[in-house]
Order: C-alpha cells, then sequence, then structure tokens
C-alpha cells in the first residue's frame, strides 16, 4: 500500500533499525521503544490485521519470533516479554499493517503494564460451554 508507513519502511522508503530480515518477515524497533528492545515482526506483504491473515502468513510471521525473542531476551538481559497484537481501532490498532509487538520485560515499572480484568464470577460453565461451542460452530 503507498501510503502505509510500514510498507514504506519494508522498501527502504522510511529508515529503520532492522533486526531480523528473511523473505517475507521483517522485525524492526518500535520508535516508542515502550521497554528497552520492543520490537515489531510484520509480514513483508501489506495485509491490514489478524483478520485477513491466512494460515500460511501466520505460520511464516510466527515461525522467527522465537528466535527473535531470545536475541532480544539476551541482548538486554530481559526478565520476560510480553507479546501483543492489536487488531481494529477499537483494540488500540494505530498502524493499519499486521504487526506482532515483542515487549521485553524488566521490572514492574518498565513502562508496560498487563491489565485483565477478571469476569469470571460473571460467566457459569455453562455459559462458557454455550460460548465455545458459539466459537465451534463458527470454526466448521
Ligand atoms: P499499534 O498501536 O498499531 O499496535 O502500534 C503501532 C506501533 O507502531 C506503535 O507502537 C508506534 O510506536 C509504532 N510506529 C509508528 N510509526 C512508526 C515508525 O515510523 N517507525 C517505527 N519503527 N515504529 C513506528
Ligand atoms: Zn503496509
Amino acid at each position: 500500500m503507498s501510503d502505509c508507513i510500514f510498507c514504506k519502511i519494508v522498501h527502504n522508503e522510511l529508515p529503520s533499525a532492522k533486526v531480523y530480515e528473511d523473505e517475507h518477515v521483517l522485525a524492526f524497533l518500535d520508535i516508542s521503544q515502550v521497554t528497552k528492545g520492543h520490537t515489531l515482526v510484520i509480514p513483508k506483504l501489506h495485509i491490514d490485521d489478524l483478520f485477513q491473515m491466512d494460515s500460511g502468513t501466520a505460520e511464516r510471521v510466527f515461525s522467527p519470533v522465537p528466535e527473535i525473542a531470545n536475541a532480544i531476551k539476551e541482548a538486554f538481559h530481559a526478565e520476560g516479554m510480553n507479546l501483543l497484537n492489536n487488531n481494529g481501532a477499537f483494540a488500540g490498532q494505530e498502524v493499519f499493517h499486521y504487526h506482532l509487538h515483542l515487549i521485553p520485560r524488566y521490572d514492574h515499572t518498565d513502562g508496560f503494564a498487563k491489565t485483565f480484568i477478571s469476569h469470571q464470577n460473571d460467566y457459569s460453565p455453562a455459559d462458557l460451554q454455550e460460548m465455545a461451542a458459539a466459537v465451534r460452530n463458527k470454526l466448521q
């Protein structure tokens, strides 16, 4: 896409700090560096988000992720890592070229926080079975 900043990074029309590249995948440092080493992994071919991704692209994009994650962990002595992928504006996506965030973690004040809110008490076991069946029906 001609107006996509990540396509421009893929085609070297915009600068980036690359950490990994193969035929299908590019990984480069996120400009915001939420934590030190914060990296984005993208398919070279433009797709907006996960909902457009086919399984072959998913395999190719995720295949180098463990190696990249270990390289970041070793380079900066990270204690852990969060993987994050925002899909759709309502989910916080700002750049509409699929990207997986690799966010190395150092301590509880490093710039990233897990903010899951449990609603476990709102759903009975029967509710969960019904919801799982609804998704299974869509997978058939
Ligand atoms: P999103 O909110 O869409 O999941 O994340 C978009 C990410 O892209 C943000 O973390 C932002 O810092 C990063 N970003 C936006 N523009 C650029 C850029 O020009 N270069 C790099 N390296 N990262 C960018
Ligand atoms: Zn793009």
